[in-house]
């Protein structure tokens, strides 16, 4: 016997999460991951900061819109998760202007080592501030969207990977783990392995491509002062910033990799502590933890969210890169709009697409055309 639902979102990541938030008490949803735990896989090994200086156009419009909706939720729960914490660029004049955006004001090199008094002063020559930009609290965040979800009706099942997934009459029906499910619309939140999701469901992939980033939490001789910037490097070498006393440093590599449960390679965490110790008077003495995780982009690095141009009732919502956390409220208000409009159909009937429309720029013109 299959379970119905109006909805059924594949993956329980930020963005199957905040999409279930959005979603609770408009429709019947259930929320199905594969492993035990929800957030286990890029959700869990992010760097924590939202930038709203930071991506193509419609990112930095989508992290606006979600840090007004963080911000307006922070009003209400004990604990808070944004603090302010400002993101600082730094390089030759040439990489910082290229890489600032209207949200980022110009400081002096004097300026930048007042704030990062660990920063040789030789390591860069030109610096750009963004003051608007906040730590997250990532697992805070999470478990609101999941307390949300469930208090408004959401059903969550963890441990069930969804192994099947065809359309039926005027709806889908899934195989996860042990169970199944019949709904209207199927969302693909399912990350590194949107493409597979995809296939599987007998829906064209879209290319994306999941790359691996790493990142660490270290122990230091020279601590930084706890109002310090996050700090990157305009060429996107490095980046580092405060972690209660510690400092998490990441190479910011861009490096292709499979679907998997990314971890560091043996040198990578190596290599990375004789990068930052060349750029900072940091000291790393050692190193507390290690993770790597993937950020999944589409050809054009904006997010994937929209109903497929073919495949009626088979929603995306991928591709978000290293923007996940810091467009997931904007993203999933979006996309909740959109799911419970029923506009993805009806704005791309599938007779008139033709299976060459069926790829990542038809799509992209889908996606996007509610916000023109
Ligand atoms: C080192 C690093 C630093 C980062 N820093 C930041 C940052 O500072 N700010 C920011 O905004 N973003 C950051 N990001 C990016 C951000 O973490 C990601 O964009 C975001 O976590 C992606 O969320 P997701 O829900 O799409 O994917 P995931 O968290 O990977 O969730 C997808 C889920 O789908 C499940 N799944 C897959 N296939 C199936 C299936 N067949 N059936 C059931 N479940 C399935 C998986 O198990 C997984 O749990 C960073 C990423 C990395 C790696």
């Amino acid at each position: 016997m299959s379970a119905h639902y109006d909805v059924v979102i594949v993956g329980g990541g930020i963005a199957g999460l905040s999409l279930a938030s959005a979603l609770a008490g408009q429709c019947s949803v259930a929320l199905v991951e594969a492993e035990q735990t929800l957030a286990y896989h890029t959700s869990a090994r992010s760097a924590r900061q939202l930038i709203p200086s930071y991506g193509p156009p419609v990112v930095q419009e989508l992290t606006v819109r979600t840090l007004d909706l963080i911000a307006a939720r922070d009003a209400e729960r004990p604990e808070p998760v944004l603090t302010p914490r400002s993101f600082m660029l730094i390089g030759d004049d040439a990489t910082v202007r290229a890489e600032a955006s209207g949200r980022m004001q110009r400081i002096t090199h004097a300026e930048a080592l007042e704030l990062c008094p660990v920063l040789l002063p030789e390591s860069f020559s030109a610096a750009g501030l963004d003051t608007g930009s906040f730590a997250c609290k990532a697992p805070v965040l999470l478990e609101d969207h999941r307390r949300r979800a469930e208090a408004g009706g959401v059903d969550i099942i963890t441990g069930a990977r969804v192994h099947s997934a065809q359309r039926l009459g005027t709806g889908w029906e899934l195989g996860a783990g042990q169970e199944g499910f019949e709904a209207a619309v199927v969302v693909n939140a399912a990350g590194a392995w949107a493409d597979e999701l995809a296939v599987l469901s007998g829906v064209e992939k879209l290319g994306l491509q999941p790359y691996r980033r790493t990142a660490a939490i270290v122990d230091v001789e020279n601590p930084l002062p706890a109002t310090c910037p996050m700090v990157a490097a305009a060429d996107d070498s490095f980046y580092f910033r405060p972690d209660d006393g510690q400092v998490l440093i990441s190479p910011a590599e861009h490096v292709p990799s499979g679907p998997e449960d990314a971890r560091p390679h043996p040198g990578d965490i190596e290599r990375l502590v004789a990068r930052i110790n060349t750029v900072t008077t940091l000291g790393i003495r050692g190193v507390s933890q290690a993770w790597t995780g993937l950020r999944t982009e589409a050809a054009d690095g904006v997010p994937v969210v929209g109903f497929d141009a073919e495949a009626t009732g088979f929603f995306w919502l991928a591709g978000q890169g290293g923007y996940g956390f810091q467009t997931s409220s904007g993203i999933a208000e979006l996309a909740a709009g959109l799911i419970l409009a029923g506009q993805g159909a009806a704005a791309t009937p599938p007779t008139e697409a033709s299976p060459a429309s069926r790829t990542a720029e038809a799509l992209a013109a889908t996606r996007w055309s509610i916000r023109r």
